[in-house]
Formats: C-alpha cells, sequence, structure tokens
C-alpha cells in the first residue's frame, strides 16, 4: 500500500518504521521530526496525503487532529482510508469521520494501547471505530503495527472504549497505591499484601501485571524509580478524556472525577509530571489523612 504518515513521535515513528519495513511504501511528515529510516519524507501534510491509500494520523490531541484533517482530506484520493491512531476526544472523532465521509473517503479511529514498547516491538492493541468496510481496508496494517484490533462499533467508539478502558485504569491504580498505603500503616507486608490480593477479589492489572510496590511483583516501573512506562500526564489526558466525555454523554462517574482530580494535582502541583502513574504509591505513602 501506499501511506501517508502523519505525527512521527514517539509512537508515530516506530509505527510508521515498522510499516516500511513490512514493505509498504511510506511517506511521512511531522513538523517537528525526521522520518525514521525507510520512511520518505513529505514537505508537506498534504503532500503526505496525496494519492495514498491510507492515510495515518498519531498526533497529540484533537484540536490538532482536526486541523491536520481539514488540511489533508481535500488532498485525499477517492475511496482513500483516513486512520487516526491518536488519543482524542470522542467528537472530535466523530466530526472528522463525518467530514472524511463527506469527501468520499473512508474513516476509522484507531486509539491505542501498548505505550512506546509497543509501538517499537509491533505489539500494539487497537481499538477500532467506523464501517465494516473501513476497518476491513485498514486491518492488514493492524496486523504489522500490533497484535490485536478489536472493531468496537461505529466511528468514535475507538476512542470510547481507549477512554473507558484507561478510566478502569487509573481508577485501579489509584485503589492500589492507596491500599498499600494502608498496608504500611497498619505493619502489614507488602510482599504479602501482593501475594494475597493478586490472588483474591482485589486483584487486577495494576496490582498483577504493573504493581505499584518496588521489588514486588513482575518487574515494573516501581522498580526504575518510577521511571515511565506510562506517564502520569499521559494518564491524566485520557481521564480528562473520560471526564469530557461523560459531560457530554450526561454519565455519572464519580470515580473517574476523583481520580483525575488525584492525578490532576500529583502532575500540576506535586512534581508527579515525568513520572510513572504508579508513582501516587509513594505520594500516599508521604501524606497523612485529611
Ligand atoms: P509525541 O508528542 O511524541 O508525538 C506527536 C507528534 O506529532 C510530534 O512529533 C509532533 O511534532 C507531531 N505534530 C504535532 N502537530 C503536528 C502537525 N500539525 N502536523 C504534523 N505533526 C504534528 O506523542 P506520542 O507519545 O507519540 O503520542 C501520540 C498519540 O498517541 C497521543 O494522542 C497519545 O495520547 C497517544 N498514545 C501515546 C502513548 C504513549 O505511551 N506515548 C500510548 C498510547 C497512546
Amino acid at each position: 500500500m501506499k501511506i501517508g504518515f502523519i505525527g512521527l513521535g514517539n509512537m508515530g515513528a516506530p509505527m510508521a518504521s515498522n510499516l516500511a519495513a513490512a514493505g509498504h511504501e511510506v511517506t511521512g511528515f511531522d513538523i517537528a521530526n525526521t522520518p525514521p529510516e525507510g520512511v520518505a519524507k513529505a514537505n508537506t501534510v498534504q503532500e503526505a496525503a496525496t494519492d495514498k491509500d491510507v492515510v495515518i494520523t498519531m498526533l497529540p490531541n484533537g484540536a490538532i487532529l482536526q486541523a491536520v484533517a481539514s488540511d489533508i482530506i481535500p488532498a485525499m484520493k477517492q475511496g482513500a482510508t483516513l486512520l487516526d491512531c491518536s488519543t482524542v476526544d470522542v467528537e472530535s472523532a466523530r466530526a472528522v469521520a463525518s467530514s472524511a465521509h463527506a469527501s468520499g473517503l473512508s474513516a476509522v479511529d484507531a486509539p491505542v494501547s501498548g505505550g512506546i514498547g509497543g509501538a517499537a516491538g509491533g505489539t500494539l492493541t487497537f481499538m477500532a471505530g467506523g464501517t465494516d468496510e473501513g476497518f476491513a481496508a485498514v486491518s492488514p496494517l493492524f496486523d504489522i503495527m500490533g497484535q490485536k484490533a478489536v472493531h468496537c462499533g461505529p466511528s468514535g467508539n475507538g476512542q470510547a472504549a481507549k477512554i473507558c478502558n484507561n478510566m478502569i485504569l487509573g481508577v485501579t491504580m489509584v485503589g492500589t497505591c492507596e491500599a498499600f498505603a494502608l498496608a504500611d500503616k497498619l505493619g502489614l507486608d507488602r510482599q504479602k499484601m501482593f501475594d494475597v490480593v493478586s490472588t483474591s477479589s482485589g486483584y487486577s492489572w495494576s496490582m498483577n501485571a504493573y504493581c505499584p510496590a518496588p521489588g514486588v511483583g513482575p518487574q515494573s516501573p516501581a522498580d526504575n524509580d518510577y521511571t515511565p512506562g506510562f506517564a502520569a500526564e499521559l494518564m491524566l489526558k485520557d481521564l480528562r478524556l473520560s471526564q469530557q466525555a461523560a459531560e457530554a454523554s450526561d454519565a455519572d462517574t464519580p470515580m473517574g472525577a476523583r481520580a483525575t482530580e488525584l492525578y490532576a494535582q500529583f502532575v500540576e502541583e506535586e512534581e508527579g509530571a515525568g513520572k510513572d502513574f504508579s508513582a501516587m504509591l509513594p505520594r500516599f505513602v508521604s501524606r497523612r489523612r485529611k
């Protein structure tokens, strides 16, 4: 396939590289970064989109996605597919899809989980929204960049799945960290706590696969002084998207709202920026009950 790739940052560059290594003809554009090896350089965003079968975007947020989409949609050839893999708000994803459809294009929103390691290793999970035809058109690319793709329904549903998943993740990480902090105060050894909870009804991915306590459970960012991993500010971004969606759809999400407040405080007032999101554990340990 002829592929345009817009947004060659931490995630986009290795994803574009994997597509090129698999034999696709990939042309990339980024306002700041040069393309990785094997990816041709476009001088403008329109050039990256012209005459391509699929144009992939991997951008910071919905406003930037909407601006880029309005530049590239008129340049794309009829029947081509616009595949957005960024994490953005559901409304932006749906707005971009409807302008793509109005111009005779297919559109798929497919945010990812798996992080920079998954992008480099080609092991991402894609959560996709769009038509059956759109999903089928880009499935071979999901197979190269990832290990799993779930078609979640019409446009915007990929983003919906992503923010619901990450809202659960933020809430369970906060719950796991505060429980460890309580266990410390009660004189319960962290390893014993892990041994019980990881095989009891309190288990979760946060406890079992990504334990926030150093030296306990499988290797995780806690064992590397909370170097991300998944940075607290990225968790805050996703939690804010969940609250924006909850507001727009009139959904009651009190735990998501509280997790958002805690991560906002941690990132913006307590030097949590640049730390892994599991660094909530030392944060709780250093505080007293209010
Ligand atoms: P990044 O900031 O490293 O990359 C974004 C890139 O977009 C940058 O290189 C920037 O120069 C480029 N860009 C910005 N505006 C542009 C424009 N108008 N035209 C062309 N390029 C433009 O971010 P990232 O970590 O690669 O994340 C990308 C997306 O993936 C985000 O939506 C993020 O939420 C999501 N995501 C990231 C991770 C992660 O672990 N980093 C995990 C899952 C999802």
